[in-house]
C-alpha cells in the first residue's frame, strides 16, 4: 500500500494507459492457440497417433503369428499321439484272436486313420509360409511320411484279419517302422518349428524394443522442439499479461497529471485505513491541503505553468512524509489530501508544518498572491482517535472544515478541526 509513497509512480496520461490496453489486448491476440504454435501442436499429436498405430500394429503382427504356432504345435502334437494311437490299434488287432473285438478295434482304427488325414488337411491352411515349409517342403519328410502312414494303415485296417500271417508281415515290414519314422520327422519339425519360433521371438522383442526407442526419441524430440519452447512461450505470454495487468492495476490508481494517488484510490485507502485502524485501535489523522490563491496563478502565469505548479507541489507533498503507510493523494483541482495513519494530532500537525514549509521553501514565485511572493498552501488537518471510525466523508468534512479555518485565518497556515468551532 506504500507504492505512492516510495517515488514509484511516473507520470502517466489517459493515452499511456490506452496504448497499455492495446498492448495487453495483442498479447492476449497472438496468444499460444492463434500463435504459430497451432501446426506445430497438431503435428505432435499426429506424430503421437502415429508411433500409437505403429505399436498397435506390431502387437497385433506379434499376436497372430504366435497363433499360427500355437496352433502348429498342437497339431503336431496330436498327430504324434495318432501315429502311435494307429499303430497300438492294429499291435491289438494282431494279437487278438476275438473276432467281434478285432471288428470293434477296427471301426477305433478306421475313426483315428481319418483323424490323422483330417489334422494334416488343416496344417495345410495355415497361411505362414515358413510354417508351410516344414510339413510340407522340399526338405521336410513329414508330409511324405503321413501319407505313406496313411496308406499302410489304411491297407492293414482293410485286410482281412483272419490271414494272420499277412497282418503280422505288414505290421513289422511297414506298419511299424513307417510310425516310426513318422514320429521322428514330426519330433524334427516340431523342434525346428521350436527353433523358429525363438528366432521370431528374438526378432519381434527387437521391433518391440526398437518400436518403444522409437517412441521415447519421438518424445524427447516433442518435448524438445515442440513442448518446451511452447511452454516457454505460454509462461513469457503470461508473465507479460501479469506485469501489464500489475502496470495496469497502478495506473487505474493514479492521478493523470501529478503522479500521486488519484481520488478512487484515496476513497478506498481512506476506508481500509479506517478499519484497520480501529482493529489495531490506532490514531488515523487526514490533512486537506489547498493551494492559495491558485485561480490568480493560473491568471498569471496560464494554465500549463498552473499544471507544472502543480506538479511540483506534488512531488514536494510525497518528498514530505516519510512513512510507507502515509498516502499523498490528489483530491480535486489544486486541493490534496494526505493519509497518516497511526498518527495523532501532534505528529499529524507536525507534518502539516512540514508540509506548509517545504511548499513555501520551493519559491514558486507567485506575484498575485496578496500573502506572500511565494506559492503557498493552506492545511486542514482532523485527527480520528482508535476507538470509533467515521465515514470517510465525514473525515473529509472535518479536514475540509479545518482548511477552511486556515483559508479564514489568512492562508499559508496550519489549522486543526475543532467540534467546538
Ligand atoms: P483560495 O486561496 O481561496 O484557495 O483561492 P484559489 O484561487 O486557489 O481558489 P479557487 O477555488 O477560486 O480556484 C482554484 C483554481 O484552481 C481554479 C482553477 O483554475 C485551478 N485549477 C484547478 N484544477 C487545475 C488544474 O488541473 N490545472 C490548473 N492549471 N489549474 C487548476
Ligand atoms: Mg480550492
Ligand atoms: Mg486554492
Amino acid at each position: 500500500m506504500g507504492c505512492f509513497g516510495n517515488n514509484k509512480i511516473k507520470n502517466i496520461t489517459i493515452a499511456k494507459l490506452c496504448s497499455l490496453l492495446c498492448r495487453r489486448r495483442e498479447i492476449l491476440k497472438t496468444s499460444f492457440f492463434k500463435s504459430s504454435w497451432t501446426p506445430k501442436y497438431l503435428l505432435a499429436l499426429l506424430t503421437t497417433g502415429l508411433v500409437i498405430l505403429m505399436v498397435s500394429i506390431s502387437l497385433h503382427y506379434i499376436i497372430e503369428t504366435q497363433k499360427d504356432r500355437a496352433l502348429m504345435i498342437n497339431i503336431s502334437g496330436k498327430q504324434r499321439m495318432l501315429t502311435k494311437e494307429i499303430a497300438l490299434k492294429s499291435l491289438q488287432i494282431a494279437v487278438n484272436r476275438s473276432n467281434l473285438v478285432q471288428e470293434e478295434m477296427r471301426q477305433q482304427l478306421i475313426a483315428a486313420i481319418k483323424e490323422l488325414k483330417s489334422n494334416h488337411g488343416n496344417l495345410i491352411l495355415i497361411s505362414d509360409s515358413e510354417l508351410q515349409d516344414l510339413y510340407f517342403g522340399e526338405n521336410s519328410a513329414v508330409d511324405a511320411n503321413v501319407r505313406l502312414y496313411l496308406d499302410n494303415a489304411t491297407s492293414f485296417a482293410n485286410i482281412d484279419f483272419s490271414d494272420k500271417e499277412r497282418m503280422d508281415t505288414k505290421l513289422s515290414t511297414t506298419l511299424l517302422p513307417n510310425a516310426e519314422k513318422l514320429i521322428k520327422s514330426l519330433d524334427r519339425a516340431t523342434y525346428l518349428l521350436q527353433l523358429k519360433s525363438e528366432e521370431k521371438i528374438g526378432y519381434l522383442k527387437n521391433v518391440v524394443l526398437f518400436s518403444l526407442l522409437f517412441c521415447l526419441f519421438g518424445l524427447l524430440l516433442q518435448g524438445l522442439y515442440i513442448f518446451r519452447p511452447m511452454i516457454k512461450t505460454i509462461e513469457q505470454e503470461r508473465k507479460s499479461l501479469l506485469d501489464l495487468n500489475k502496470e495496469l492495476v497502478l495506473q487505474a490508481a493514479t492521478d493523470g497529471l501529478t503522479g500521486v494517488a488519484n481520488r478512487r484510490y484515496l476513497n478506498e485507502y481512506l476506508d481500509q485505513e479506517c478499519l484497520r485502524s480501529q482493529l489495531a485501535m490506532q490514531d488515523l489523522s487526514v490533512i486537506m491541503i489547498d493551494i492559495d490563491f491558485f485561480k490568480a496563478y493560473n491568471d498569471a502565469f496560464g494554465h500549463l505553468a498552473g499544471d507544472d505548479c502543480l506538479r511540483k507541489v506534488a512531488v514536494k507533498l510525497k518528498e514530505k512524509v516519510n512513512r510507507p503507510s502515509d498516502l499523498v493523494a490528489r483530491y480535486g483541482g489544486e486541493e490534496f489530501a494526505v493519509v497518516l495513519p497511526n498518527t495523532d494530532i501532534r505528529g499529524a500537525e507536525a507534518v502539516a508544518e512540514s508540509l506548509r514549509a517545504g511548499i513555501e521553501a520551493l519559491a514558486i514565485s507567485h506575484p498575485s498572491s496578496s500573502i506572500s511572493a511565494f506559492v503557498t498552501i493552506s492545511l486542514g488537518v482532523t485527527t480520528s482517535p482508535g476507538n470509533v471510525c467515521p465515514e470517510a466523508n465525514l473525515i473529509f468534512g472535518r479536514a475540509d472544515c479545518a482548511l477552511y479555518k486556515a483559508k479564514q485565518n489568512g492562508r499559508n497556515r496550519v489549522e486543526i478541526y475543532d467540534e467546538e468551532t
